[in-house]
């Protein structure tokens, strides 16, 4: 057997890790032999390599030392029993002959540490980019199998159903913000940042990490970029293509439920995580839900103008890949009410595009289809709709030829607060090993998209769990307190993301009265007078838009480049009707003063300690002169009541 350290005491106590001709590195970065917990081991602190046919302990420079039998050492060639000390973790050293008697002696477990098995229902971008941060973080110490109904299985691979099978892939372009893209693996970067397939279109802002911006991507482009790349892992990352089914989930040691909004397996699951509460997303008792109609489209404007316009207004919003994208427009209710499919004999479908987000299709007639349901898009086919009317004056806004609109679609937009994320759901048993489960993405905190922020708080989530499951999981069964960081993290991420979408429903008034932006936008179309008589209000409509455009644009010229002068706004803007006007001024801009300011950083909870802390510092330092007191008072009894430290007490 060849010689070994063994752990002596903290979490890897019996742990036996072989040594052998290459170095065995310990410290907290994740890639180390002996990957160490303690808060005051360093993320490379020492290491043992095999020199001139001994074993030589070195010290690799690292903040609180390396302690041999109690004496810091910066090198050390081993000897039989040396007690190696690094922060509150120590091993023994055993030569070979030691190395064996332990092993057949002492109750270790011959096999390695279980892997952990975790199950993922739903493989949205939320659910795969989970299986692959977790498989990239713990390597083999864990299998992840992920369900998703949506896959099918083509030969040996899992891929996506097509529409013939009912599944109408997303063409939504989604913002991602630097904090979370930066902190998925590398490899994934480089594959879903392939040159043209995204586009930077919104500024930098406190989400920016090192200036990076935020970057657009389709939807489905991110997830089959992340399905084909977790298919490429089939010893660690199991992909099954059905639903999930929710009494599976006793065999695994963790659940990560990604279902999206909409997820059956945590309804299953309420008496766990609790019922949610729609209250604080009311007014006046009323739960406040939008509709916004999805326009597919290809836009001729320039991204700043785009953006410029889309800040400055609550009507439309545009959210492009190289101008194709989505132009979405807030409906007011009366509005939603005429947002149906009709079948050809005139009977309205309810079903289609007005309850289920429905793509319906343009067909070589113009018209929109939808092919699951054989409905029509009901306001196209009216002539003189309002509804219709309005959407024309949203693609001219835009710049958008009317051909250049090929699908339309709608989303129910609300908001409610979840209690906790976190529960365990089984307890470990003489079959079971006990399982945890946890609501990520959509399934978690479904956040109105109108200021855009559901799959950033949805990857951050699934980053914070991955890095919890990697730094928690000992081959135990786990513990509440594993999770209390993640759990912070979750709490964090809906308070700022759902206020944040909140400031974008509503609006409050000079009088301290909250409104929905949608009732006021049915207010601007109810309040536009008729010609001549609108003529001073169309040119007072203007002047505060431009006023409004102005403004922004000061505040995006040091981020943004190439926005328009004052004479081709104002020309843009002059085409649109009297009651576009009108609901632009009444829609308000974003409220970005309220909805700006600090972001969610769950890099707080899993940081290092700062590196600029001299040698044997502890963190915290007393700073008062009664804290020193208490301090020494403290130190000086616990120390009475160890007679033989091992180690010396921090300077
Ligand atoms: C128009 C629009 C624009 C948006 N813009 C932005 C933006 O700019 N920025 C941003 O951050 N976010 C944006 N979002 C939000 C973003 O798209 C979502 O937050 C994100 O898609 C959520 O990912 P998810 O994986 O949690 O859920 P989903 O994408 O809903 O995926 C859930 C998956 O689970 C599967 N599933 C469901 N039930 C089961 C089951 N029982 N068994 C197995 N599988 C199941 C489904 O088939 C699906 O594949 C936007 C959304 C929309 C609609």
């Amino acid at each position: 057997m060849p010689p070994a350290i063994v752990g002596h005491d903290g979490p890897l106590t019996d742990r036996q890790f072989l040594l052998g001709d290459t170095p065995t590195t310990f410290g907290r970065r994740q890639d180390s032999t002996v990957v160490l917990t303690s808060e005051r081991a360093s993320r490379r602190h020492a290491e043992i390599r095999h020199e001139s046919g001994r074993h030589v302990l070195h010290d690799l420079g690292s903040r609180n030392g390396t302690l041999v039998n109690g004496r810091r050492v910066t090198s050390h060639v081993l000897q039989q029993g040396d007690l190696i000390t690094i922060g509150d973790e120590q091993f023994r050293f055993l030569p070979s002959d030691d190395a064996a008697t332990i092993h057949s002696a002492s109750p270790l477990p011959q096999t390695p540490e279980p892997v952990l098995r975790v199950a993922v229902s739903g493989g949205g971008p939320v659910g795969l980019s989970f299986a692959l941060l977790l498989e990239h973080l713990m390597g083999s110490r864990v299998v992840v199998t992920v369900y998703d109904g949506r896959w099918a299985q083509e030969g040996a691979r899992v891929v996506w159903k097509g529409q013939d099978q009912g599944n109408v892939r997303r063409q939504q372009v989604v913002t991602v913000q630097s904090r979370q893209y930066l902190n998925l693996p590398g490899p994934v970067q480089a594959r879903l940042f392939e040159p043209g397939a995204y586009s930077e279109m919104w500024p930098p802002g406190p989400d920016s990490i090192k200036g990076h911006a935020p970057r657009n991507l389709r939807i489905s482009y991110i997830e089959d970029t992340l399905l084909e790349m977790a298919g490429e892992k089939p010893d660690r990352i199991r992909l099954v293509p059905a639903r999930f089914d929710p009494d599976s989930a006793k065999q695994d040691h963790v659940l990560a439920i990604c279902e999206g909004g909409r997820s059956r397996t945590r309804e299953r699951f309420t008496g766990k995580f609790g019922t949610a509460d729609s209250s604080i997303y009311s007014l006046d008792g009323k739960h406040l839900q939008d509709v916004v109609l999805g326009l597919r489209v290809k836009s001729d404007l320039p991204d700043a103008m785009s953006v410029l316009l889309t800040v400055a207004q609550n009507r439309y919003l545009l959210n492009a890949l190289g101008g194709e994208g989505f132009l979405n427009m807030r409906l007011t209710d009366e509005e939603a009410e005429e947002v149906v499919g009709i079948d050809p004999v005139r009977r309205v479908f309810e079903e289609c595009v007005a309850a289920s987000p429905c793509m319906m299709g343009r067909t070589g007639d113009g018209d929109f289809h939808c092919s699951t349901h054989g409905t029509l898009f009901l306001p196209a086919l009216i002539k003189g709709s309002a509804l219709w009317r309005r959407v024309r004056e949203g693609l001219a806004m835009f710049g958008v030829a009317e051909h250049n609109l090929s699908a339309v679609t709608a989303f129910r937009l609300d908001m409610v607060q979840r209690p906790r994320f976190t529960a365990r759901l089984y307890a470990p048993t003489s079959s079971a090993p006990g399982t945890y489960g946890f609501l990520l993405g959509d399934a978690a905190n479904a956040i109105h998209f109108w200021p855009g922020r559901g799959l950033n708080s949805g990857l951050a989530s699934a980053i914070s769990l991955a890095r919890s499951l990697n730094q928690a999981w000992r081959g135990r069964a786990f513990r509440d307190a594993d999770f209390i960081r993640h759990e912070a993290a979750m709490a964090m991420l809906q308070y700022r993301h759902k206020s944040r979408a909140w400031q974008a429903m509503v609006t409050t008034d000079a009088d301290g009265v909250t409104h929905a932006i949608k009732d006021n936008i049915a207010r601007g179309c109810a309040s536009t007078p008729a010609a001549p008589s609108s003529d001073a209000q169309v040119t007072a409509d203007l002047d505060t838009l431009m006023d409004r455009l102005a403004s922004i644009r000061g505040r995006l010229s040091q981020r943004v480049s190439g926005l328009p002068d004052d004479a081709a706004l104002r020309a843009h803007l002059a085409r649109l009707s009297a009651e576009t006007l009108r609901v632009l001024v009444i829609s308000d801009a974003w409220d970005t003063v309220v909805m700006g300011g600090e972001e969610v950083d769950i890099d707080i909870f899993y940081r290092e300690e700062p590196a600029s802390a001299p040698a044997g510092e502890p963190v915290w330092a007393p700073r008062l002169a009664s804290e020193r007191e208490q301090h020494t008072r403290l130190i000086s009894r616990s120390a009475a009541r160890s007679p033989q430290p091992t180690a010396p007490a921090p300077r």
